[in-house]
């Protein structure tokens, strides 16, 4: 396994830094609680979609591309990374937006992810709830040759075989970090969504044979379904850097209990998990993602489920910018 060997541009700022938290470990009773910050990857206010990028960018200047094309939903941080990304590498990026929540309040709809997207200099269009965005993709690409330039479309979430050797990378740079703090990491957490982070994160911890097992906690799919994406997206990426079969069906697991009514709709759990975090370590989370990882992971500490002596490592994946698209659901007293 020798990640030199795939084409990648430098948009992260890496290694980002492993931390413990003492505060939060304290408060919460134990286990220790540590966080990989890869909301720390720089690349316009950062997330996990720059590790995933740095390949897929890469891969897209091979092919020539001039014009980047993605989707998401409307306080997507993976459309901002990539607008932040194309404005970087001097392409220009066409992004669409799918309401999922169907809010339609201006907070929602143009501040926060999507302030920064024009911000980049992107193109934004939206879309409906349920609108076919990959179809809506593929014409935008039809409209974009038919003008004589090259397009090339990177999925919602940069999640294939290619994007998700970025989370390869970050599971051997933790495990770096680690061995170097002399750190037995005995549970690593994310939250899970189009599933190349945790996709990737398995590849990399089983091709080691660390024997750490990951938990995704699922912000949108059931269990079943959630698990089955990951681990075919697994397999891929196992496959494309030639080492088939390494992660084994059981290694997948997410916990899809902390969804709420749906994708992007704000749960208490992940309130006070957001609020936490941000008056114990003084750290941002996500109304979308890391807030409800962050949540599973605090009601599963309450539960019983790590003991006062483990390490967990609570992977950030990002996304402060989208609170402020949310910040009604925070009620704070004025
Ligand atoms: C996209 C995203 C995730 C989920 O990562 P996937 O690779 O899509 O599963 C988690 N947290 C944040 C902040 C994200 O933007």
């Amino acid at each position: 396994m020798h990640l030199s060997r795939f084409p990648r541009v430098h948009l992260a700022h890496l290694p980002t830094p492993l931390e413990f938290l003492p505060n939060l470990s304290e408060k919460l009773g134990g286990p220790n609680i540590f966080i990989k910050r890869d909301d720390c990857t720089g690349l316009g206010t950062g997330g996990n979609k720059t590790r995933k990028l740095e390949f897929l960018i890469a891969d897209a200047i091979e092919n020539k591309a001039e014009v980047i094309i993605t989707q998401g939903a409307v306080q997507s941080n993976h459309a901002r990374q990539t607008a932040a990304a194309a404005a970087k590498m001097g392409m220009a990026c066409e992004i669409l937006l799918e309401n999922r929540t169907e809010y339609t309040d201006h907070d929602y709809i143009d501040s926060g992810n999507v302030f920064l997207d024009r911000m980049f200099g992107a193109n934004v269009a939206y879309f409906p709830k349920d609108a076919d965005m990959v179809a809506a993709m593929e014409t935008k690409a039809e409209e974009i040759s038919a003008a004589g330039k090259k397009p090339c479309i990177i999925p919602g979430g940069g999640s294939n075989a290619i994007g998700a050797l970025g989370y390869v990378d970050c599971a051997l740079e933790t495990l770096t970090q680690a061995n170097d703090l002399g750190l037995v990491i005995d549970h690593f957490v994310t939250a899970t969504g189009s599933a190349g982070t945790q996709a990737g994160l398995v590849v990399g911890l089983e091709a080691t044979n660390s024997q750490i097992p990951l938990l995704g906690i699922g912000v949108r799919a059931p269990k079943e379904k959630q698990e089955e994406n990951v681990y075919n997206l697994a397999c891929k990426t196992a496959e494309h850097m030639g080492i088939p079969g390494c992660v084994a069906r059981e290694k997948v697991v997410a916990n899809c209990d902390y969804v709420g009514e749906g994708y992007g709709l704000p749960t208490d759990s992940m309130i006070e998990a957001v609020t936490l975090m941000a008056h114990q370590e003084a750290i941002l989370m996500d109304p979308v993602y890391s807030g409800k990882g962050l949540a599973g992971l605090i009601d599963l500490i309450r539960k019983g489920t790590f003991t006062r002596d483990q390490n967990v490592v609570f992977l950030h994946t990002g996304g402060s910018a989208a609170l402020f698209g949310y910040m009604d659901a925070f009620n704070f007293e004025k």
